[in-house]
């Protein structure tokens, strides 16, 4: 067998115009829908041609092609969720419930909760429990639509633990259907032991956990918890610098708590994202959209903060590419339905349809530079197509987290 083609696909979603617009503004003709569409998908090759069934290029109607009934379906490109925290072990119910009752995260974390809870049942973790666990989430991720998936260290905070982190990602890379695009985010707090002398712990990431990781080529970005309990605006220049000399791209988790300026500071430096920015000002606004450094919002962290949404319309009113993410961790996000933060983009940050399926797929590869081969169903791109039941383009995230998307190659959907 080549490969499959879908046909009959009820509608189909190629992203053609939000990819010729490089994600800026997307509008519903940039969706580039067609009716009745067909799709050819070889595994080796990508897809080969997309297009209205009836005019399907006789090579493909041969029967070295499998043919996929695809009625009553709408077609997309493959997810991407380009902000996760999926290596961790333990959970964090009770935080959740003491932060429903009224306690707040940035009190839970000063008394060695939040993150640091997470940290203690991680290091204490085998490489093969973490493994395991990690095998299990990007499973999950494939069933929600994922097919691209960045993955944080960032729950072990010192040396071997961070290793040993960032080793799982790398085997579970492509192994599930899913690549993964691995980042050190060593800068995710401060470890206990360092609490006294945390410059002390910035010098160790600088000059010795950074370098290792660049040596052993176990991550292509960096990124850094950037806000008030967390790492100061200089601690993480100083830290993203280190990760630039070491050819290593970057990300900021910023603008989240409060207001720092690491936006508009990240944006100029040349991150390739800076995330939450839920409290992101017009400073910060302009300047990301001026330098094409995507705004990635995390709207099922804010639903779990009880916070107000970030400002997702300003945002791309003024040009900046926004993608939208899952945040997945076990505290402020311990969900991996990507549909589901579609869902919350349409209610709580009010973005329409063309924006939110531009952030979950175009905008999130680009972010990530993967846009050439994630992101649209287009001839080039590299995964098949990924369905959700129905005829039009918002049926992936209307109905709230109905669960795993329908598999046409399965017998049993
Ligand atoms: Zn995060």
């Amino acid at each position: 067998m080549k490969g499959h083609v879908y046909r009959k696909i009820s509608c189909l979603v190629t992203n053609e115009g939000v990819a010729a617009k490089g994600g800026v503004r997307p509008v519903a003709e940039d969706l580039g829908l067609i009716a009745q569409g067909a799709v050819v998908h070889s595994p080796k090759e990508g897809i080969l041609w997309v297009g209205p069934d009836k005019n399907l290029p006789k090579p493909f109607r041969a029967k070295a092609w499998k043919h996929v009934n695809c009625a009553g379906l709408t077609a997309y490109p493959g997810l991407v969720d380009c902000h996760t925290h999926p290596v961790f072990a333990g959970d964090r119910a009770l935080e959740f419930e003491l932060r429903m009752q009224g306690a707040k995260y940035t009190e839970i974390a000063a008394a060695g909760g939040g993150i640091l809870t997470s940290v203690k049942a991680t290091r204490l973790a085998s490489a093969a429990t973490l493994g395991k666990l990690l095998a299990h989430r990007v499973k999950t991720a494939y069933g929600f639509g994922v097919r691209l998936l960045e993955a944080k260290s960032g729950y072990g905070l010192d040396m071997a633990s961070e290793i040993r982190s960032l080793e799982a990602i790398r085997k579970a890379n492509k192994k599930y259907g899913v690549e993964l695009v691995p980042t050190c985010m060593a800068a995710h707090a401060v470890p206990p032991e360092r609490k006294e002398n945390r410059s002390a712990y910035v010098t160790e990431i600088k000059e010795k956990i950074l370098p290792l990781v660049a040596k052993k080529k176990l991550a292509e970005y960096v990124d850094v918890f950037c806000d008030a309990g967390f790492f100061s605006v200089e601690e993480s220049l100083d830290i993203l610098r280190a990760a630039h000399d070491l050819r290593l791209s970057t990300r900021v988790h910023g603008e989240e708590l409060g207001l720092t300026g690491i936006a508009q500071k990240a944006a100029e430096f040349g991150a390739h994202s800076v995330d939450h920015l839920l409290k992101v000002d017009d400073a910060g606004i302009r300047a990301l959209a001026r330098h094409g450094t995507v705004a990635v919002l995390l709207p099922g962290t804010a639903l779990y903060l009880r916070e107000p949404p970030a400002p997702a319309r300003k945002l791309i009113d003024e040009g900046a590419v926004v993608a939208l993410a899952s945040d997945f961790n076990p505290g402020t996000c311990p969900t991996q339905n990507l549909p589901f933060i579609g869902t919350l983009s349409a209610i709580h940050l009010g973005l329409t349809t063309a924006e939110i399926i531009a952030g979950l797929t175009w905008s999130a590869a680009r972010s990530l530079r993967r846009e050439s081969r994630y992101g649209t169903l287009l001839p080039g791109a590299t995964s098949a197509p990924i369905f959700a039941r129905g005829d039009h383009p918002s049926a992936l995230f209307y109905a709230l987290a109905p669960g795993a998307l329908p598999d046409p190659l399965s017998s049993t959907w």
